[in-house]
């Protein structure tokens, strides 16, 4: 009995320690996912708060973001991957927005001045400032530039029917081929008040892409019919003669003088680019991307919430880059290297994406894969992963096996492809970069929808609403995987090589 007590207590024994152990075991993987899950949070939490202001590009928002984000990945062990000992870390990106200020118009016949309201055209430009003195006026009619010699148009004014529809592609053909300057004769629906608000709501660009110089010019229909009169033909004679198949371009006799000016707002901002070296960077590198900016004080007085902290967007891709960055400097030394980049002006239109690719710290071509990762904190643990970009890449085949070493499942279909505009990814994608999100994230599409339909880009994504974070811990495993998968060379070769 004693024997047979003492057995049995030591099975008891036994089964308690190997119950012990499980539950134990469990335990630990519990509490590393959780542990996980609350690194996350505590990014999130700093990054999406009120003092960070909503992280707006070019406020103390983005001084606090960047200072942020660059302590935590210097201590991680990354290194600066900006490629240029001038501007460590910090990629200066200068945004140019412009809005109209002053618009002339002045025509003459010979030298007398036509009487002329001011109300009735409207001169814009891209540059600063543009002018155009004493043009000959050359009426184009529907020509969209082809056919036209440069003979024709250079020195000269093009003045053509638009029929309605905005048509910049043939104003700026007309403009590519010569003209001083082109005059759109309003003959359709669209009224001045329409180009002007369209013109207002322009935006910002890289301060490289701005144009200078072209100068466009609209003019009502009535005020053109009265012109034309005063120079002895008429609107209606005009806009037959261009229906015809022999028709040609025909110089009208008056000048015109044009100028146009606007006003400029400049935003000074930053990439951060990091770099984990690999063993082998001449074999090329794998990209990971998230972008840190967001809205700022995005609502006006008397709202009590007026800060887009971006809590979502995009301070949980940031978070889910931060560990994946640190648990890739912790694992055996890769073959390629790894550049991590958080861009600016995402919110813009990918600004900071098309920045990063128009002035890369490696040929673009060294790039094998990008990751992108955006408002990574909505779907539970266990949700299936989607692909945006999927089949534009190609990339798919090796994240479809990698998914399945992980046992992680892909939703079926590219239902997830129409978000993939509105990601960096895209900007990659336009310079001919492998860039796909992969992501829990719109694995579940309905989910997703209800945070677009909500919170999303509105003082709401904060740090009150419910912040997910199951998906997100799961979404650093995969990348974790992809991004080993994809810097091993005897694993991963582009296609071509
Ligand atoms: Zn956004």
């Amino acid at each position: 009995m004693k024997r047979g007590r003492r057995r049995s207590w030591s099975h008891a024994a036994l089964l308690c320690v190997m119950v012990f152990c499980v539950a134990g075991q469990l335990d630990a993987r519990e509490r590393l996912d959780k542990g996980l899950e609350q690194r996350l949070r505590d990014h999130i939490e700093v990054l999406a708060s009120d003092e960070f202001s909503g992280r707006e590009p070019g406020t103390d928002g983005e001084a606090l973001t960047l200072r942020y984000l660059g302590m935590q990945w210097f201590d991680i062990g990354l290194v600066s991957g900006t490629n240029d000992p001038g501007n460590e870390w910090f990629v200066p990106v200068t945004l140019v927005a412009r809005e109209p200020a002053a618009s002339v118009a002045q025509f003459r016949i010979g030298r007398r001045l036509v009487p002329w309201t001011e109300d009735e055209a409207l001169m814009l430009t891209s540059g600063k400032r543009s002018l155009v003195r004493d043009a000959p006026l050359l009426f184009v009619g529907k020509a969209d530039g082809q056919g036209l010699s440069r003979n024709e148009l250079a020195g000269r004014i093009a003045v053509m029917l638009d029929g309605g529809k905005s048509d910049s592609d043939r104003q700026n053909a007309l403009l590519a081929e010569g003209a001083s300057a082109v005059l759109t004769i309003l003959d359709g629906q669209r009224t001045l008040t329409q180009v002007a608000v369209r013109r207002q709501r322009s935006g910002y660009a890289l301060a490289d892409d701005t144009l200078g110089g072209d100068l466009e010019g609209f003019i009502t229909k009535d005020a053109m019919a009265r012109l034309l009169v005063t120079a002895g033909t008429s609107l209606k004679a005009l806009t037959q003669e261009a229906t015809h198949a022999d028709f040609a371009p025909r110089v009208l006799n008056f000048t015109a003088s044009f100028e146009a000016t606007t006003r400029e707002t400049t935003i000074r901002t930053h990439n951060l680019i990091a770099r984990l070296p690999g063993k082998r960077p001449d074999s090329g590198a794998v990209l990971l991307v998230a972008h840190w900016d967001h809205f700022g004080v995005c609502a006006e007085e008397p709202a009590e919430d007026r800060i887009c902290n971006g809590a979502v967007d995009n301070a949980s891709g940031l978070a889910v880059l931060t560990e994946i960055a640190r648990r890739l400097a912790q694992v055996a030394r890769l073959d390629r290297d790894v550049y991590f980049l958080a861009t600016t002006a995402e919110e813009l239109g990918l600004l900071g994406a098309h920045a990063f690719a128009d002035n890369p710290p490696l040929p673009l071509g060294k790039i094998v894969a990008a990751f992108n990762i955006d408002s990574a904190a909505i779907a539970p643990a266990g949700t299936p992963l989607a692909i945006v970009g999927r089949g534009m890449t190609g990339l798919d085949a090796t994240i479809a096996k990698v998914a399945d070493r992980e046992k992680r499942v892909i939703v079926a279909g590219d239902e997830a492809n129409e978000f993939v505009r509105r990601q960096d990814g895209w900007a990659l994608l336009q310079h001919d970069i492998p860039a796909v999100l992969v992501t829990s994230g719109y694995g579940d599409l309905d989910r997703m929808r209800k945070f677009i339909e909500s919170d999303y880009h509105r003082p709401g994504d904060d740090l009150n609403r419910p912040i997910e974070l199951g998906g997100a811990a799961q979404d650093v495993a995969f990348h974790i995987a992809l991004v080993r998968w994809f810097a091993d060379t005897t694993r991963f070769s582009p296609a071509g090589e």
